[in-house]
């Protein structure tokens, strides 16, 4: 008999009219013959307001507590549902973390699912019942209860998916699909039909958000059949998988990050070593670097600019200020207005001219670009921040069209 895993989001759950939604979606899969375990997020903004409840009783409360606190939101969701699932007349049955067999790693607040014990899941489902699983949580080795960060419901779905070979994942979010670029700001974004893992993982990266990125990690090394599709209207979503058809758009997707910040050291020596000190600073922080820069400066100098997270910022300023003599550096200094636009598609690695194209699209609509960076399947450019959407829509014209 087929296996389909079916996760839905907070939103998806938020109240009980969307609750018995996603109980006739479920029941209507069941009734073709399948067999169906679905994955829950909490409610709406259940775990938000968890996390504000904990900062009011304790800010500093540990990652231990704040583990047991917010896998509740899911214990609450995955009992309503299969209660609503009940009262349609099915027979079902909701398992917390543990029950469903999750052992994680031990770090609290972001674990890592090690393996999926699905003897459990397995024994309902011989019973032809419908399970209900928490999503984002499971056990660590201290029988304790560990979440999976945010958003992590996804990766719960595709960790049971690859542990029981479903035949499918269906991720049932508040949007239809994965588009190529937000349709909130670009006007002739269009709904993908498919797209590869790895483009899915570039778009993701370069913050897009419609996957938890480690599911789509996961999703790609166990080969599991992905699908994102919405559970307000019942059409065709997304396909996710390995290799998508050879006709394909050029260009998937479009993206953009407004959570960057420019860092640029001036005045280096230009001698050997100096690149590897201050990424060796960074590193030892685990400050992520992004597109990287050198530039000659003046009378024999070169300066070295780099893209951080925002919220890296601090703790990136501080380190390399604390170590301006060692650098030998005139001085260090961070432009936080600025933002980052990328293209993103498989096809680019066998069609030359694209990054002509694209910087073409950005000169055209008068759009000064400040780094620029490649991958095989990405180009990303700074751009200042006040330009993100129109160079969005500016790369969607000229490339999705
Ligand atoms: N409830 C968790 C969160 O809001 C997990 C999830 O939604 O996937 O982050
Ligand atoms: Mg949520």
């Amino acid at each position: 008999m087929e296996l389909i895993v079916q996760k839905f989001g907070g939103s998806s759950v938020a109240n009980k009219e969307r609750i018995f939604n996603v109980a006739r979606i479920i029941t209507k899969t069941y009734q073709e013959g399948k067999n169906v375990v679905a994955v829950v997020s909490a409610q709406g903004d259940t775990t938000d307001d968890l996390i504000a409840k904990a900062a009011e009783i304790n800010p500093h409360a540990s990652k231990r507590e704040m583990d047991a606190l917010l896998s509740s939101g899911e214990q609450i969701s995955s009992a309503l549902l299969a209660m609503a699932i009940e009262a349609l007349g099915f027979p079902v049955v909701s398992l917390n973390g543990r029950q469903a067999g999750f052992v994680t790693d031990s770090s609290y607040t972001k674990a890592r699912i090690k393996r999926v014990i699905t003897e459990r899941i397995e024994r309902e489902i011989d019973k032809r019942r419908i399970v209900i699983v928490t999503g984002f949580q499971g056990i660590n080795r201290y029988d304790d209860i560990t979440t999976l960060g945010r958003g992590g419901s996804d990766t719960s779905a595709v960790a049971i998916a690859a542990a029981m070979k479903a035949d499918l994942c269906q991720i049932y979010t508040d949007v239809d699909g994965v588009y190529t670029a937000d349709p909130r700001i670009v006007k002739n974004a269009r709904k993908l039909s498919e797209i590869s893992f790895d483009e899915m993982l570039e778009l993701a990266s370069c913050g897009a958000q419609v996957l938890h990125n480690r599911s789509v990690e996961m999703a790609k090394k166990y080969n599991v059949n992905l699908e994102v599709c919405s559970s307000l209207e019942d059409k065709p979503g997304t396909k996710v998988k390995e290799v998508t058809k050879m006709e394909q758009m050029l260009i998937k997707g479009v993206a953009k990050d407004d959570d960057v910040v420019r860092i640029a050291v001036i005045g280096l020596p230009d001698k050997p070593g100096i690149a590897f000190r201050i990424f060796q600073l960074l590193a030892n922080k685990k400050i992520n670097v992004d597109i990287i820069l050198q530039s000659i400066g003046r009378d024999g100098t070169k300066d070295i600019s780099f893209t951080v997270p925002s919220d890296s910022k601090e703790l990136a300023m501080e380190t390399l200020s604390e170590h301006k003599e060692l650098l030998d550096a005139a001085h260090i200094e961070y432009d936080d207005n600025v933002t980052k636009v990328s293209i993103v598609g498989a096809g680019m690695q066998s069609n030359p001219g694209v990054a002509a194209k694209m910087f073409e699209a950005l000169y055209e609509a008068d759009i000064n670009i400040q780094m620029i960076s490649t991958s095989e399947i990405k180009i990303s450019v700074l751009i200042a921040k006040e330009l993100g959407v129109k160079a969005m829509n500016a790369l969607s014209n000229a490339f999705i069209g």
